[in-house]
């Protein structure tokens, strides 16, 4: 029998995986990366010896890697020389005070005690309620996915509506743990990774903190992008085809199926299924001809952007840690500048990442290589942002927190710097409105609410990826791409009547 064959649109990490599921399998597939090398969002920049993982920097949820390396054949712990990053986050406030994240309990005791008497006990009920809140989404609503409304409306989740508190709002919950308003602020920032705000998000993502400090942050040597290579690897063994710098202009449908691709050269690609990884609202809008869909689409929530910095210096800072994190006092105010106003904050909370701290092959000897990521408002669809100017301000914003820990010199030591905005995650991903994490994360675009993994009419188009179930993120992409393989090769068994 003629072995079947899906063409996948765009190799980020849920396309790699899905394309190597499907391949392990005996199907023929050809990945269409627009880019030079695979990875999407999980990108890479090198220069003068100085390697900038521009996208993730953060190696979370390692339970869910090492199950989806193994579902792949393999272990994480053998493709990856994986080390734990303890302590996580160095988080400065406002006020000077810091706070060193870590899973060493004692030094939470003791540093939480000084921030707020009896906070201790609170971390540990909150870390228990993070606990209950991680094992119970990971498997009821992670690690599957939702084809029938039933499969999500059943008695057996009614139990979910208070064990994870999805219709309690994140940051207020935490008055149930500490009062000090910086404390509630060290442990709801993740929820930014989800696009959202602490203050809409629900309580049920207070799964993030928790799993940081049980299951660890941690670090490939080599950098983040060792996942994608490592990915690369097992994809190409098992077969795949991968062609790269070709543009999928449009993904070529009947009324109810999808024929193939049509590349920008004019180039027209046939297969039995075509599965797009490409960032799912941009699919609709660009990719296929239903105008109305990609309207409700384009109408739903986005998640935040960033403006990242992406600095070679001429000396080593070493008394920056591998993540330092800035938390402003004017938390609420920040996500509503970003969130509601899509802009910059006055005062804007952001991030710092050192790699050379984990791995000192990030950066030539004696110099230093650090990312700066301050997040902003994605592209509106109303008025015009001046980029350049926020900008400008998002990199004074960087140089007057690191004067805050006494580091005055950084502006004079940059060799080069590259920066990415709103307009450049929409230009090298087609990220719809540049937002970095796609739809976001609220109660209504989640579980059997998230555009899932088949198209409602063409039944042999999938998709994989940050806008689609499970989610954003790197783990959740791995998840999403094996998701997406299983449901094409349910559906080959139902159409071929044989295992592919
Ligand atoms: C700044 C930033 C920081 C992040 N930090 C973290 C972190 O610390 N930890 C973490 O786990 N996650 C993080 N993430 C999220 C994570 O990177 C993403 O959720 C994940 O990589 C998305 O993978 P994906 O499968 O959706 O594919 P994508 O990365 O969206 O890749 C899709 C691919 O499709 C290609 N494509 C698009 N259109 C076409 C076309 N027409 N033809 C051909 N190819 C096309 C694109 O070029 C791209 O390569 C971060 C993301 C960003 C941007």
């Amino acid at each position: 029998m003629k072995s079947k064959s899906v063409i996948v649109i765009g190799a980020g990490i849920g396309g790699i995986v899905a394309a190597t599921h499907l391949a392990q399998h005996g199907i023929k597939v050809t990945v269409i990366e627009k880019n030079s090398r695979a990875g999407g969002r999980c990108d890479r920049i090198s220069r003068e010896g100085h390697h900038f993982d521009t996208g993730p920097t953060l190696f979370v949820m390692p339970l869910l890697y090492e199950a989806e390396f193994r579902a792949l054949g393999t272990s994480v712990h053998e493709m990856l020389d994986l080390r734990r990053v303890d302590p996580t986050y160095h988080l400065v406030f406002d006020d000077g005070s810091q706070l060193t994240l870590t899973s060493d309990m004692k030094s939470m005791q003791k540093q939480l005690e000084t921030f707020e008497s009896g906070s201790f006990q609170g971390l540990l009920r909150y870390l228990n309620e993070g606990h209950r809140h991680y094992h119970l989404g990971m498997e009821k609503l992670v690690n599957r996915d939702f084809r029938k409304a039933s499969e999500f409306f059943t008695f057996h989740h009614l139990p979910l509506l208070y064990q994870l508190k999805p219709f309690v709002n994140h940051y207020g919950n935490m008055s149930a743990y500490f009062d000090d308003p910086r404390l509630k602020a060290a442990f709801t920032f993740q929820d930014v990774y989800m696009g959202l705000s602490p203050f809409e998000a629900p309580a049920t993502f207070s799964m993030m903190p928790y799993t940081e400090l049980a299951h660890g942050v941690w670090y490939p040597r080599g950098g983040l992008y060792r996942v994608v290579e490592a990915l690369m690897e097992l994809g190409r063994e098992a077969g795949v085809e991968f062609v790269f710098n070709s543009h999928v202009e449009r993904i070529d449908t009947n009324s109810a199926h999808a024929r193939g691709v049509v590349l920008s050269d004019g180039q027209r690609l046939e297969s039995d299924a075509v599965l797009a990884n490409a960032d799912l609202p941009y699919v609709y809008k660009d990719l296929l001809p239903d105008k109305n869909l990609a309207e409700s689409l384009s109408r739903k929530r986005f998640s935040c952007s960033v403006i990242s910095f992406f600095w070679g210096l001429d000396k080593t800072y070493e008394r920056l840690g591998p993540h330092t994190l800035f938390l402003a006092s004017d938390y609420r105010e920040n996500f509503e500048r970003i969130i509601r106003d899509l802009s910059l904050p006055d005062n804007p909370s952001l991030y710092i990442h050192a790699p050379a701290r984990l791995d000192p092959s990030m950066s030539p000897r004696g110099q230093d290589t650090l990312i700066a990521i301050v997040p902003v408002g994605h592209i509106s669809a109303n008025r015009e942002q001046n980029w350049a100017e926020l900008r400008d301000e998002a990199r004074q914003h960087v140089f007057r927190r690191l004067a805050s820990l006494g580091i005055i010199d950084l502006e004079s030591h940059i060799k080069f710097e590259t920066t990415f905005m709103p307009p450049s995650w929409r230009k090298r991903y087609n990220l719809m409105k540049g937002s970095t994490h796609g739809l976001c994360h609220n109660l209504t675009q989640l579980g059997f609410f998230r555009p899932r993994n088949r198209h409602p009419r063409y039944h042999n188009l999938y998709f994989a990826g940050a806008s689609t179930h499970p989610g954003t993120g790197m783990p959740t992409a791995l998840v999403s791409g094996r998701l997406s393989a299983q449901r094409i090769m349910d559906d080959f068994q139902i159409q071929s009547g044989a295992a592919c």
